[in-house]
């Protein structure tokens, strides 16, 4: 059976990341107006943030080692895998209508410790009411993999250094490859051959072409790269350092 988050992911491999199509609040998945923001507004930013760290709370009771959160149109979705177990338990409820995903999720965060407090409170011990909860959630047709980040490396740009790579139409992963001096030099033929002026291309154009080329080639003599861990469509939370990273 397709899970939700497979739908997305599906969705998004098939058709790849189109520059033209509109970016998403990371917290409430509306389209964002500029689309170099990652959050339709502070509040809505603040807000994802509250709710994921009032969910520490929960994933300590569970022992999680790692954790993941997604939502889509209809669900929230709270991925967890304990530190004794490899399988993935599955927290997950229905969007309420008018409401954001940060809400929803915090409502399935306290409606899951009201179940975990109910048992406590019928003499069940503490670790006895976790492994019942996520024995009960557990999903054998989820791959663990999926919530596991990896160490992603992202080339560390200047400002001015992303308007080159803008400029020159390159793609950060092109910065991550072996071949980067060969990637920028034929991205720079590329569009040479529209902006030369003797081309008809326009010569301010042109210039600043050849600026981002000088200056993508002195990073490629010495680049800079940040690591993090981090999933590509969903929030990820590592156990190790009790914190979440936003997606990719
Ligand atoms: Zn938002």
């Amino acid at each position: 059976m397709a899970t939700p988050r497979n739908q997305i992911s599906r969705k998004k491999s098939s058709k790849g990341i189109k520059p033209d199509r509109p970016k998403r609040c990371l917290s409430c998945g509306t389209d964002l107006i500029k689309p170099s923001r990652r959050y339709c507004s502070k509040e809505c930013r603040q807000q994802i943030n509250w709710v994921l760290s009032l969910s520490k709370g929960l994933l300590r009771t569970f022992n999680a080692r790692y954790a993941s959160f997604s939502f889509t149109h209809d669900h929230v979705i709270l991925d967890l895998i304990p530190v004794w177990s490899k399988g993935i338990s599955r927290f997950i409820c229905k969007r309420t209508p008018g409401k954001k995903p940060a809400e929803d999720l915090k409502n399935l965060i306290l409606k899951s410790g009201r179940e975990w407090y109910h048992m406590v409170d019928n003499n069940n011990s503490k670790s006895y009411a976790s492994l019942f909860l996520l024995k009960k959630n557990h999903r054998r047709d989820i791959d663990p993999c999926d919530i596991k980040p990896n160490n992603k490396s992202r080339p560390r740009l200047s400002g001015y250094e992303n308007k080159c790579l803008k400029v020159l139409k390159l793609d950060r992963k092109d910065l991550s490859s072996n071949e980067k001096t060969i990637r920028i030099k034929s991205a720079y033929k590329k569009m040479a051959k529209i902006h030369h002026p003797d081309m008809g291309g326009n010569s301010e154009k042109f210039r600043q072409l050849n600026e981002a080329h000088k200056q993508m080639l002195l990073w490629a003599e010495n680049p800079q790269y940040t690591s993090r861990k981090a999933l590509p469509y969903c929030w990820s939370y590592d156990g190790s350092t009790n914190r979440w990273a936003p997606p990719l």
